[in-house]
């Protein structure tokens, strides 16, 4: 059951068997771990991009004390190259100052060991921390020194090594208390789905996966191809099941499964579920259940296969249609 959540089995199968844990419900992280996990899910994702697992985790580890996360080996922007996963992750979480302008990424995030393919993240002034865990042979060493190297020519000050929060940092938080407030309050969500990470491998229909923060709300889109069934509640069950998943409850909803669309029209339709804590009132989470048609002239089933998806998975998330087994054909 544990594995359908953090997708352990696969890639972790060996430690899982060590630690015998895999009927063990997953824990909940304290306050500090929580903030810093659901800041590395909200800067994983940035529209657009394609992973072998959606948002380009295939397991998380929750139950050590630091949870280990392994990254698929590579990503890929719509339409253009390939592009290392270990890269990509620096890029997107490890704080960089434009001076005058703002800090990116995660402010506070440091680097705190490399060893070997693990990159340990930890947040500064803190025990919190996270391991990403890259494909055999990344250097993280060497990436860390080229993207230092590649920020200073471009006169940005790259932050993951300062021993302390530095003004860049202090004055970023200082100009949005609010902002900084509603995404400390969503930590617990944040780090609750981080955990359940592989539910959207194993329990979605989507074959696109995005998610980001707005004011005080997580939200969650998910594209299901038109043709593949939209099972919104499967998915619910599993997120909000009381042993194994998210203490949410949902507050409302617009379901939009019971309405007739003309038959051979490219349809897209939404149903949208808005979730809360089963009983305290901090954020909430929204998720669009889409049904999209799926691009088949654009490529995506090809983009995910270069990226190396599994084909058990496409051949669920995105069945080949004539069509697109007419373009393979013909190529
Ligand atoms: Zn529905």
């Amino acid at each position: 059951m544990r594995n359908l959540y953090t997708g352990e089995p696969h890639q972790l199968a060996l430690e899982a068997l060590r630690h015998a844990d895999n009927r063990i419900p997953i824990p909940q992280a304290s306050t500090q771990q929580a903030y810093l996990e659901s800041q590395i899910l909200a800067h994983l994702n940035s529209g657009g991009w394609w992973w072998a697992h959606p948002l380009g985790i295939s397991a998380i580890r929750p139950s050590d004390r630091w949870p280990v996360v392994l990254l698929d080996s590579h990503t890929e922007l719509s339409g253009g190259a390939a592009h290392p996963m270990s890269d990509f992750a620096i890029v997107q979480l490890l704080p960089y100052a434009e001076p005058g302008i703002q800090v990116h990424a995660i402010p506070g995030v440091r680097v705190a060991a490399t060893r070997g393919a693990d990159l340990h993240l930890a947040m500064i002034g803190t025990d919190a921390r996270v391991i990403l865990r890259a494909t055999k042979g990344t250097n993280w060493r060497q990436e860390l020194s080229e993207r230092r190297e590649s920020l200073l020519d471009g006169k940005l000050h790259p932050l993951w090594e300062e021993p302390g929060l530095t003004h860049y940092e202090r004055e970023h938080e200082a100009e949005a208390p609010l902002t900084m407030r509603a995404e400390r309050n969503l930590a617990w969500l944040g780090s609750g789905l981080f955990r359940r990470i592989a539910l959207f491998h194993t329990s979605s229909s989507a074959y696109s996966t995005r998610s980001w923060i707005q004011s005080d709300e997580w939200r969650i889109e998910l594209d299901t191809a038109t043709g593949v069934s939209l099972d919104h509640n499967g998915f619910l069950a599993r997120l909000c099941d009381r042993s194994w998943g998210i203490p949410l409850k949902i507050e409302r909803h617009n379901c939009t499964c019971h309405l007739q669309f003309p038959p051979n029209r490219p349809l897209s339709r939404q149903c949208t579920y808005y979730l809360a804590h089963t009983h305290d009132d901090s954020g909430e989470l929204q998720i669009r259940f889409r049904s999209e048609r799926a691009f088949e002239d654009d490529g995506v089933r090809a983009t995910l296969e270069s990226v190396g998806a599994e084909q058990s998975w496409l051949n669920r998330v995105l069945p080949a249609t004539e069509a697109s087994e007419d373009a393979e054909a013909s190529r």
